[in-house]
Order: structure tokens, then C-alpha cells, then sequence
């Protein structure tokens, strides 16, 4: 297997473009591709402030890498911000993931913050686990969701990327199809704009899939995280588990096929759902951030107040 470019040995193949490509014409195809996706979609604009959030595996650290190159072409800045969330369960899960995160913070140059849970805001994730009624893989979304808006905008950025790739993204599509939830297909967005005072957040891995995340990380020695968070070893449950395996088995059938299924969703079906009602919004009593207009406190500042001994009456139970 030869590189179509140069014809040197080639580091992967892929299916769906025809193309077999070495190492470095792979990495200079990666990067073209995603600074085409961050252009075409209107991702950031010259003079942005991107934050890159990375938890340390191999999506988020090529992220990091890749929009570090694409910012120098296009003319934007690139911050990192690493969560640690207190995960351990006799992995050290957390502390491995914000070590990673601040080597690639370091080798690409970038400022960076790193946040923790515990002193931010009291408690861990491991900590809720036991606490509330949520799943816990839930409780670490929303989590995740509420602390880098806020970090992001307090670094001064003004945009939030996040590595979710080619994968997920078919998986979430097919989830969405399969339980027929409108508003999450809704919320499925490559681009999801600053509004109602949450940051821009952006996906520019959106169309580069898990094998060509993981070769670029592997081709370019960039350090990451192999192991999987002890909470979830199997991302998402089993019914998107097997949703990922089916996904995966079609690609391999038809290639292309994911590429087909998020870039039809983005730009030809998801358009219609921009129509649907939309949930009224109030405003968080303690945070100020939006919130179900039929809740006084959004659901982080409950599960936050829960967590540090206090008492939350008017939350909607299942909190
Ligand atoms: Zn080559
Ligand atoms: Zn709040």
C-alpha cells in the first residue's frame, strides 16, 4: 500500500475518498480538511478566540494540534481548557486526563487552564454518584456542558470547540432517529450559535472520522489518554453502543455512508427542525444562565447546591 501522493509506504487508507496516503500527506490531508469544514460551516471568523476543550484522548488532543495549525493560517487564537473532574475509581482517571491535556497545552504552545471541579465548585463527579438520582455518565454532560461555557468566557474567548468526531456524530444522529426525539435532533448542531448567553460552540471534527483522529494522533506522536473513563466503559450505554458497532459495519459495507448520513443531517434535514417550539426559557435564580421556564434553579445550580449540603425544594424531582 502505497501513498497516491509520493509513493512512499502508506499509514492508511481510506475507503471513501480512494485515497492511500503516508504519514505526512496524511496529516497535511487532515488538516486541509478541517480548515475547509471550520471555513465552509462559518466556524470562527479572523480574529476569534477558540477554546479548545480537552479531556486528554485522541479526538480532543488532534484537535488541539489541528486547529493550532488551521488558527495560523486563518488568523484566530487557540486557548486550551482541561476539566478535571475528580473521576478516579482507583484509575486516577482525572488526574491522568488533565496531565495529558497540559503536555499538549505545552507542546502546542497555547495558554491554557486547567479547572477543578472540587475547588470550583465544591464537589466530583465521583461524589455525585451515589447523591443523585441522574446517571452519572448524564450528571458529567451537564457538568461538563455548564463549567467550560463558563471557563471559556472567562478566559476571554469567544468561541468552544470540542472534539466529537465523524462517529459520534452518525451515532447521535441514528439515536435520534431511533427514539424520534425531535428536540435533541434539534440541538444536534456542527454549529451551535452564541445565544440566550451560552459561548458559540463548534464541532470541526465533525466530518473526520475516529480512524483518521486516531492515525493523525498515532502518525504524529501526540500524547493521549488510551484508557476510558471507569464510569463508562462503554460510551453512551449498550443500546448507542450497538448503535456504534451498526454504524461502524455500514461504513465498512458503503464507504462514506457516515460521511453521507451527518453531512445530509446538517445541511438538508436538521434545517426543518429549526421550526419546532421551542422550550420557554426562564432565567436561573442563582446562576442567571437560562433555564426551563418552569424551574427557579437550572439544573446546575441544583445539583451543585445538593452537593454542598444544601437544600433544593423547588427543583423538579429526579435531580
Ligand atoms: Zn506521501
Ligand atoms: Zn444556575
Amino acid at each position: 500500500m502505497n501513498c497516491k501522493r509520493c509513493g512512499s509506504k502508506a499509514v492508511i487508507r481510506i475507503d471513501y475518498a480512494n485515497l492511500t496516503l503516508c504519514a505526512e500527506h496524511f496529516s497535511e490531508w487532515l488538516e486541509t480538511r478541517v480548515e475547509k469544514t471550520v471555513k465552509d460551516y462559518g466556524m470562527v471568523a479572523p480574529g476569534d478566540i477558540v477554546a479548545v476543550a480537552v479531556s486528554g484522548g485522541k479526538d480532543s488532543t488532534t484537535l488541539l494540534h489541528v486547529m493550532k495549525k488551521v488558527s495560523e493560517r486563518m488568523k484566530f487564537d487557540v486557548v486550551g481548557i482541561n476539566i478535571d473532574l475528580g473521576i478516579d475509581r482507583g484509575t486516577k482517571y482525572s488526574s491522568l486526563s488533565t496531565e495529558l491535556a497540559v503536555r499538549n497545552f505545552e507542546l502546542t504552545g497555547v495558554n491554557y487552564k486547567v479547572v477543578k471541579l472540587k475547588e470550583t465548585h465544591g464537589f466530583t463527579i465521583d461524589e455525585t454518584k451515589h447523591r443523585v438520582k441522574r446517571p452519572v455518565c448524564s450528571t458529567c454532560g451537564l457538568v461538563k456542558r455548564y463549567v467550560l461555557d463558563e471557563v471559556a468566557k472567562e478566559i476571554g474567548a469567544n468561541v468552544l470547540a470540542t472534539g466529537h468526531n465523524l462517529n459520534d456524530m452518525a451515532v447521535f444522529v441514528m439515536s435520534g432517529y431511533h427514539t424520534g426525539d425531535l428536540q435533541n435532533l434539534a440541538r444536534l448542531r456542527a454549529v451551535s450559535p452564541g445565544e440566550n448567553g451560552y459561548i458559540k460552540k463548534i464541532k470541526p471534527l465533525f466530518l473526520t472520522s475516529e480512524k483518521e483522529t486516531t492515525t493523525y494522533a498515532l502518525v504524529n506522536k501526540i500524547p493521549f489518554l488510551l484508557d476510558s473513563c471507569p464510569n463508562n466503559p462503554k460510551v453512551g450505554g449498550p443500546t448507542s453502543d450497538k448503535l456504534r458497532r451498526m454504524v461502524e459495519l455500514t461504513e465498512e459495507e458503503i464507504p462514506g455512508f457516515m460521511l453521507r448520513l451527518v453531512e445530509n443531517f446538517e445541511r438538508r434535514i436538521r434545517p426543518f427542525f429549526e421550526d419546532l417550539p421551542r422550550f420557554n426559557l426562564g432565567k436561573c435564580k442563582v446562576c442567571g444562565k437560562p433555564t426551563n421556564s418552569d424551574r427557579d434553579i437550572c439544573s446546575f445550580c441544583a445539583l451543585k447546591i445538593k452537593m454542598n449540603g444544601g437544600e433544593v425544594s423547588n427543583v423538579v424531582s429526579g435531580e
